[in-house]
């Protein structure tokens, strides 16, 4: 299963109601960061999925809504007792972006080990997740994210006891490994199936629809797309500033087939998302509008069918 939360949903500046860019991604107790926008720890004491288990943060770009958070959230997780190397991963120039945000952090009692892409972005893995940075388009370097969590073929025990491998070694099969039977060796592939259909989402924010963005969100279970404006007299400025549309996000969603779409990073002239939201859903029926602590939960799906998805409010946020 894959949890997410998101803790801010405002693009620019935050609102009285509504906190800037963050989503809070957990898989198996292992948890990561995308985005960092300013309060993002208020945010994550409120979500009380914890601190010390966040391994790492990728930032989508370097406009503060979307990293002014940093230096606050190093030191909830020094506080934490965060022990363990902490990964940040983000555009060109992260290095410079990171010293001057934590001028004021004194020495940490873990390593941050930075990561910057290379223009044309990155795959590695983070939490168990496979993580593909991909430039968009917002004027300055920015990345989306395709994140998928691979599931691995079934075991088949009665193909294990028919090989005679001791129940005491399944386990070291069903991690991949070979183990010896007698003179002979059976080996993981013998007793597990084909791998089977895993949970891949999409996070892209500040971008005009692009290519990237076309090639990436294909089939994926959950974008989590920008919608900075609902409302069509806004689209001039909405290409101007490398920002999304409502309906653009949706038409993303639609012609990459994915399973639903929720919007975020809101502009602050729109109070509620939600009225506008007629603009998306007559080209993508499956799209709600994001709210800060909003969990949404990505269940393995059965055989080819898409993720079992979740969605629902954390109480008194
Ligand atoms: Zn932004
Ligand atoms: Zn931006």
């Amino acid at each position: 299963m894959v949890e997410l939360c998101l803790l801010g949903t405002g693009g620019t500046l935050p609102l009285a109601d509504r906190a800037l860019s963050s989503l809070y991604v957990r898989v198996n107790g292992r948890a990561m960061l995308i985005d960092c926008g300013e309060g993002t720890q208020v945010g994550i004491r409120r979500l009380g999925w914890g601190f010390r288990c966040l391994e790492g943060l990728v930032l989508t770009h370097f406009h503060g809504d979307h990293c002014t958070g940093l230096a606050g959230l190093l030191l909830s997780l020094e506080k934490a007792g965060k022990d363990e190397p902490f990964d940040i991963y983000g555009p060109a120039g992260l290095k410079r972006v990171v010293e001057g945000l934590c001028v004021i952090v004194p020495k940490l009692s873990f390593a941050v080990r930075l990561h910057e892409y290379p223009p044309e972005g990155a795959t590695f893995e983070m939490i168990g997740l496979r993580i593909r940075a991909f430039p968009v388009d917002h004027g300055i370097p920015c990345y989306g994210y395709r994140l998928e969590l691979e599931r691995k073929g079934a075991f088949d025990p009665e193909r294990a006891k028919a090989l005679k491998v001791p129940m005491s070694e399944w386990k070291r099969l069903q991690a991949g490994e070979s183990v010896r039977v007698g003179l002979r060796k059976v080996h993981s592939e013998d007793v597990m199936g084909p791998e089977r259909k895993g949970i891949s989402f999409v996070f892209s924010t500040d971008t005009r629809p692009c290519e990237t963005l076309r090639k990436y969100t294909p089939g994926v279970d959950l974008a989590i797309l920008e919608g900075m404006y609902a409302d069509e007299e806004k689209y001039p400025l909405a290409v101007k500033n490398h920002h999304m549309m409502f309906r653009e996000a949706a038409e993303l969603a639609r012609d990459g087939a994915a399973s639903q779409l929720v919007m975020t990073h809101f502009s602050t002239s729109l109070e509620e998302p939600e009225k506008g939201l007629a603009a998306a859903t007559d080209i993508f029926p499956d799209t709600r509008c994001g709210q800060d602590g909003m969990i949404i939960r990505l269940n393995y799906p059965k055989a080819q069918e898409p993720a079992a998805i979740t969605i629902f409010q954390k109480e008194d946020w």
